[in-house]
């Protein structure tokens, strides 16, 4: 670039006194020389840099300020202003301070150059500034280019201004297809889901106060060719002196295949959990056959023998009668041995469904043998059970089972045994129901008996 100068006009001659504020109001170091170097004009800031009082600076040569080869070089550049009639403008280094020089040569008006005006500014707090960002400009590209992350910088409008060679190899979209794109366009839709909301997330804890805040978040990102890809961001903003968003720096690593596995992983653990959930309902089954009757669907004699001591200590802890009724069906063998034993099978059915018909929440219906039943009823009285016995009775007798054209009737006797009239014991209590069943066989059958309460036996309270 080349500037014209202006020509002074004549009759307007600047006076000493407006020359020297005009000197004094520059902010580096600024003399006026002749062409051999003697300074005619000097202003303050250069007598504080030299060290030298104002009137012993005007008329000394510059150049025996400096070293010989400072003083060359100098010298140089001064006649280069002289002879091209144009300022020169240069930056240059001395005792580790960077100075700018500008040499402007002063035309008078018979167009001759005489003197030349030089200003020099010391820059070093600049210099050091802009190389300490140079050097950390390349530090920063040095570790983007290599690493294996992928490392990308945004403008404020998120577009790329900046990708490391691994996010083109992982995205496989070209360098140009990328720089000056909006970053938005390389997610899918659900990545573009997340990111908005993570930067509405950054906005509220900016508003909140917050600032710097790095951001990281897991994003499926498109590739040019193929299957989208999981990746994980580390996102910060950076902020210009006001606060405003300048640029964003992330740094991204590929997580697919942590992505796959535990996709994978999460499969199999629905898998399982399904398995686990077969396996406890098995066992549930497993574990109500062990104390069911397969035939009759009724509780066996197993679970009888777990549950009895139960109820006979809670009828005992809350004060309420417990009666015990056995069961049997008269003549059993003869209905296997006429009719077959499936017909048995049905009666054994017939007999289950009766006892099970009108009964309470709380009463332990089992099948305690071939063709005996023991049925438990909590909170019942001897008179209560004989009538509960009799009932049966009757229905059984009214409830014939079908054997091809045949009607196959049968009876039942029953024997009862009450606590606490009887016993409070569960082994007497057993043997004394049993006694009495013994009894309504050996009485003709179809009967039912009771254990007539002992004068011994405890009784409840009021
Ligand atoms: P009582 O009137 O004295 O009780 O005579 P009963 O014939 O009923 O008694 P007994 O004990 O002599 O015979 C019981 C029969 O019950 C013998 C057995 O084969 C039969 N039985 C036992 N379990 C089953 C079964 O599951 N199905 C069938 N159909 N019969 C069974
Ligand atoms: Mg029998
Ligand atoms: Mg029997």
């Amino acid at each position: 670039m080349t500037i014209d100068l202006p020509v002074v006009p004549l009759g307007q001659p600047t006076t000493q006194a407006e020359l020297q504020a005009l000197v004094n109001s520059t902010p580096g170091i600024s003399l006026l020389i002749d062409l051999e170097g003697t300074i005619v004009c000097a202003n303050i800031k250069s007598t504080l840099h030299f060290g030298i009082a104002h009137d012993e600076l005007i008329g000394r040569n510059v150049y025996s300020l400096f070293d010989e080869a400072t003083s060359i070089g100098r010298r140089a550049i001064v006649r280069q202003a002289e002879l091209t009639r144009a300022p020169v403008f240069l930056e240059d280094e001395r005792n580790g301070h960077f100075y700018r020089h500008s040499l402007v040569p002063a035309i008078d008006a018979d167009g001759v150059v005489r003197r030349v005006a030089v200003f020099a500014e010391d820059i070093t707090e600049r210099k050091t500034a802009e190389l300490a960002l140079r050097a950390s400009e390349e530090q920063f590209r040095f570790l983007a280019e290599n690493t294996a992350d992928t490392v990308w910088q945004l403008d404020h409008r998120m577009c790329f201004t900046y990708v490391n060679g691994s996010y083109v190899h992982l995205s496989g979209f070209p360098l140009e297809e990328i720089i000056g794109r909006p970053v938005m366009e390389f997610f899918t839709a659900e990545g573009r889901a997340t990111v908005a909301a993570m930067m509405t997330k950054r906005q509220q804890s900016e508003a909140a106060g917050k600032t710097n805040a790095a951001l990281r978040f897991e994003v499926p990102h498109l590739r040019k060719h193929g299957n989208p890809f999981w990746a994980e961001i580390n996102s910060k903003p950076i902020y210009d002196a006001t606060g405003g968003i300048v640029a964003f720096n992330g740094i991204m690593r590929d997580i697919d295949e942590r992505k796959q596995y535990e996709k994978k992983l999460e499969e199999a653990n629905r898998l399982l959990e399904g398995q686990l959930r077969e396996i406890v309902e098995l066992q549930t089954r497993l574990k109500d056959q062990t104390v069911r009757d397969p035939l009759t669907g009724l509780h066996n004699r197993r679970y009888m023998e777990e549950t009895l001591p139960r109820e006979m200590a809670r009828a005992k802890r809350e004060a309420y009668p417990l009666a015990l009724i056995m069961v049997d069906l008269d003549h059993f063998k003869r209905i296997n041995d006429t009719y077959g034993h499936a017909t048995g099978d049905a009666v054994l059915k017939a007999m289950a469904s009766i006892l099970l018909n009108g009964a309470r929440e709380g009463d332990i219906i089992c099948r305690y043998g071939g063709e005996e039943f023991l049925v438990v009823l909590p909170n019942m009285s001897t008179e209560q059970a004989m009538a509960r016995a009799s009932a049966w009775q009757v229905t059984l007798r009214q409830s014939p089972v079908q054997h091809g054209t045949f009607l196959v009737a049968s009876t039942l006797s029953a024997g009862i045994a009450t606590y606490p009239g009887n016993s409070s014991d569960i082994e007497t209590l057993l043997r004394l129901a049993d006694d009495a069943l013994y009894r309504a066989k050996a009485n003709g059958r179809d009967r039912v008996e009771f254990e007539p309460p002992s004068s011994q036996s405890p009784q409840l309270p009021d």
